[in-house]
């Protein structure tokens, strides 16, 4: 085994000075292991990385660059020990997918290429892969379970569904690769510490974000995106994940992959489904205030429901979720507070 002056494990994590990068680092290094962490700060602070360092009491190493940089990464590699790369650069944006596929199939898919590539020469064949329930798209049967047909609606979905591919082609060329796809429903809350998580730039698109920023004053109200679903109060049922829940996901499955070669997909999710008025009831309990809102047409390429199955996570990666959504807004809540306005750039 590889191992650094220090004893621990290194990993290679691309995105991690971003939302769900950032978590897992801090519990990567809570877990023993050394992240060293590739960004281009496109969608994040480099005063995240300070942050992880004061709350492991460990310092992180940070390279800034692109991920599609193959030189850099080579250089990265042959610099540093890492046992495993954890791959969360990328872009998000539903909506903006369709309107960027330039984009998106070339950070989202390029990148991946242009990691695997340089992994494979390095010969460090391990990878875990930030996928998402967006490869399922608009399914009829819930729960969604790893084997449900595969339908994106949209660009970034694809993109996600290609990098899977990709993946796989590329495992299939060497009997050291091992690679996990991990396929994330909602994930939402922050590190309990209020000192890492979700700041996007600009107006939120994604619920719990625009809850929070009501919340805090920095938003009139929320718009409910259509109340005539075929749901328990008509609005939209996700699968919400607590960021730190999901963070452990990827050490089960970095443990995983230690052991068993080949490509593997799990869904990281509860398997529990709230709408868009039970998160707000929910946020309110947390905040301690009524959240204005008002309800609002349906948006374009919603799903009414989106559930995962987790039970693979469960039996194969000995994984599950285990906080609830009160935790999930509770820490939340003491993030935005304590950061009304974001990270200090
Ligand atoms: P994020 O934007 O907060 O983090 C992504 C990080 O990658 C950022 O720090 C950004 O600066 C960096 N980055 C982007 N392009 C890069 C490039 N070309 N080279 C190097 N760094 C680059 O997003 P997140 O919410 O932390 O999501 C991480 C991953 O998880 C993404 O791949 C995303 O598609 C996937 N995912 C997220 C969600 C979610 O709801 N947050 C759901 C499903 C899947
Ligand atoms: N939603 C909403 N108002 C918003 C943002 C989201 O009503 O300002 C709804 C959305 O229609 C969906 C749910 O909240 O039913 C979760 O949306 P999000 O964008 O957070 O996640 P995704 O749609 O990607 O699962």
């Amino acid at each position: 085994m590889r191992l650094n002056v220090a004893g621990r494990r290194s990993v290679l994590v691309t995105g991690g000075a971003g939302y769900l990068g950032s978590v897992t680092c801090a519990r990567l290094i809570e877990c023993g292991y050394r992240p060293v962490v590739l960004d281009d700060y496109s969608n994040s602070h480099p005063t995240v990385i300070e942050r992880i360092a004061r709350l492991t009491g460990e310092p992180v190493r940070c390279i800034r660059g692109d991920v599609r940089d193959g030189a850099l990464l080579d250089d990265l590699l042959a610099r540093e020990a890492v046992v495993a790369a954890i791959h969360f650069a990328g872009l998000k944006a539903v909506g903006e997918s369709a309107s960027r596929p330039f984009d998106y199939w070339d950070v989202n898919v390029g990148g991946t290429l242009s990691l695997l590539r340089a992994l494979d020469r390095a010969g460090v064949r391990r990878l875990v892969f930030s996928s998402s329930a967006a490869v399922y798209g608009q399914s009829q049967q819930l729960p969604l379970a790893e084997d449900s047909p595969q339908a994106p609606a949209n660009p970034y979905g694809h993109t996600k569904l290609a990098a899977e591919r990709v993946i796989a082609d590329v495992a299939a060329t060497h009997p050291d690769w091992a690679a996990a796809c991990l396929r994330y429903f909602n994930p939402v809350g922050a590190h309990p510490s209020g000192l890492l998580g979700e700041d996007p730039r600009g107006v939120p698109n994604n619920l719990m974000p625009y809850l929070a920023q009501v919340a805090v004053g920095r938003r009139k109200a929320l718009t409910v995106h259509g109340n005539d679903y075929p749901t328990f109060d008509g609005t939209g049922v996700r699968d919400y994940i607590h960021v730190l829940d999901l963070a452990d996901g990827h050490i089960a499955a970095l443990r995983h992959l230690q052991t068993n070669p080949g490509v593997h997909c799990f869904n990281l999710g509860t398997g529990a489904g709230h709408t868009v008025l039970q998160l707000k009831a929910a946020f309110e309990r947390a905040c301690g205030h009524a959240l204005a809102y008002r309800i609002g047409p349906r948006r374009a390429g919603d799903v009414a429901a989106c559930v995962a199955d987790p039970t693979r996570a469960r039996e194969v990666l000995g994984w599950r979720a285990t906080r609830d959504l009160a935790q999930m807004c509770a820490d939340t809540w003491r993030w935005q507070r304590m950061h009304p306005a974001g990270y200090p750039d």
